[in-house]
């Protein structure tokens, strides 16, 4: 694996693409926007006028787009046609589990290897090159998928056939952002009975109400230093990302046929709080909306 190329440069895909550089390999990048393209430049990638004169000749292409829309015209339009047969393809955007089936049945017919490999862990871990990828492909080529993919990442794991990665994302993100409302909901409740939020935290913690919301990304200001909590809330992982996600489950719950009520419900106060305002601020700062505080302090 030598030649890559990578098409959406933006926030996460910006470090993606330089830590394929770091790792020895000629990246030819490409994206719409021209600073992206800059900071791609700098970071050491070629770059390509177009999505088909940058797949030509290379090795494996990985696309890290906004949404299943794009991910599907980029495909049918451009890298389908132009990239070499050889090359496998990998779509690490977080689209809808549909879209990444067609994109994969196109591939398959046109001669293609595909994987659809959506990442956990935001642009702090796409710049480290320690992102989580949950992979759906042929049990066949997962190697060689782990092998393009291994710069970017510290583990990644085969979820199933094409589709199963996106599932497995937009399934993980369902409990994500209904385990941190109800760990909001708590420390609220908490604080109206007059229990300390730190007092709370050391006794959940150690207790059935322990999860990742609570002990690895406390909502509270405190007992995790590392949380966005302690940071007004900025950096981490936008609400937007997050309501992005839940609409995903939503829309696959109802095809599906499976009853996803509290995921519906997480759906609905992120939207309400992104339409509040907290469209950019970390996930977790849903807190200040179910405390009551979102008016006091602003968002
Ligand atoms: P972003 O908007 O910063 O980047 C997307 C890039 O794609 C932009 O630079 C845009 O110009 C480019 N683009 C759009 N259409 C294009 C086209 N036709 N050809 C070439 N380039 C095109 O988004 P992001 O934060 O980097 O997220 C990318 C994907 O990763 C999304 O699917 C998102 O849900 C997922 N994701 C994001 C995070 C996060 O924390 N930001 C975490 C995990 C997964």
């Amino acid at each position: 694996m030598t030649r890559v190329a990578f098409i959406g440069l933006g926030n996460m895909g910006g470090g993606m693409a330089a830590n394929q550089v770091k790792a020895g390999r000629e990246v030819v990048a490409f994206d719409l926007s021209a600073a992206a393209l800059e900071k791609a430049r700098a970071a050491g990638c070629r770059i390509a006028g177009s999505v088909a004169e940058a797949v030509q000749d290379v090795d494996a292409v990985i696309t890290m787009l906004p949404a299943g829309p794009h991910v599907r015209q980029v495909y049918a339009e451009q890298i389908l046609p132009d990239a070499p047969t050889t090359a496998l393809l990998i779509d690490s955007s977080t689209i809808d589990v549909e879209s990444a089936r067609v994109v994969a049945v196109q591939a398959r017919v046109a001669g293609f290897r595909f994987a659809d490999a959506p990442v956990s862990g935001g642009t702090a871990a796409a710049e480290a090159g320690t992102l989580a990828f949950m992979v759906g492909c042929d049990e066949a080529d997962f190697g060689v998928i782990e092998d393009a993919i291994a710069p970017m990442s510290r583990v990644t794991m085969r979820a199933g056939d094409h589709g199963a990665g996106q599932a497995a994302k937009i399934c993980n993100n369902m409990v994500l952002g209904i385990s941190m409302i109800g760990v909001c909901e708590a420390f609220a409740l908490a604080e109206k009975l007059g229990l300390e939020g730190e007092r709370f935290f050391e006794i959940a913690s150690k207790s059935s109400g322990q999860c990742w919301s609570l002990t690895s990304y406390c909502p509270w200001p405190g007992p995790v230093p590392t949380a966005p909590s302690n940071r007004n809330y900025e950096g981490g992982f936008a609400t937007a990302m997050m309501l992005k996600d839940l609409k995903l489950a939503q829309e696959a719950a109802a095809r599906s046929g499976a009853a996803a009520p509290l995921g519906a419900a997480a759906e609905g106060l992120y939207a309400l709080f992104d339409r509040l305002g907290g469209s950019d601020r970390d996930f977790s700062a849903i807190l200040e909306m179910l405390s009551g505080r979102l008016t006091a302090r602003g968002v």
